[in-house]
């Protein structure tokens, strides 16, 4: 049987919208592989979304199918969190719906500019 598509499986992925420019976003950083703009309901000062251009579930999905997308979607987080705070943030992919994840295309919460308490709530 053939694939069936990542967009296919997800006709209504949101990020996919935005990374397509469909729905509007406040975007920081966009380059041939990650996209990366603002949490529309920030948690912190920074709080930005760093996603693939391509959908997949997860971050263990990103990390097996296309680990050079996820190294550099590092990259591209460190790089914002060193612009705006200090280098020093949290760097969170929520991974099922127990634990809070509410859109299914992997995106890295780039958290910072205040303190945060230990273990996360
Ligand atoms: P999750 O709960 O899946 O880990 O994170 C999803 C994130 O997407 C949440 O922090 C939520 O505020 C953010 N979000 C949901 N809808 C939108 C939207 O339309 N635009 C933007 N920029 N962020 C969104």
């Amino acid at each position: 049987m053939a694939e069936v598509s990542r967009v296919e499986r997800a006709p209504d992925d949101l990020f996919l919208r935005i990374v397509a420019g469909d729905v509007p976003a406040t975007i920081v950083h966009s380059d041939d592989q990650v996209v990366a703009f603002e949490d529309i309901a920030p948690q912190a000062p920074t709080h930005v979304l760093v996603v693939p251009r391509e959908r997949y579930e997860n971050v263990a999905e990103l990390a097996a199918k296309a680990p050079q997308v996820l190294a550099r979607l590092v990259e591209v987080a460190q790089r914002i969190a060193d612009e705006r705070c200090g280098g020093e943030y949290r760097l969170v992919f929520n991974t099922g719906t127990a634990v809070g994840q509410s859109v299914f295309h992997v995106h890295g919460h780039v958290l910072g500019g205040r303190d945060f308490t230990w273990p996360p709530g």
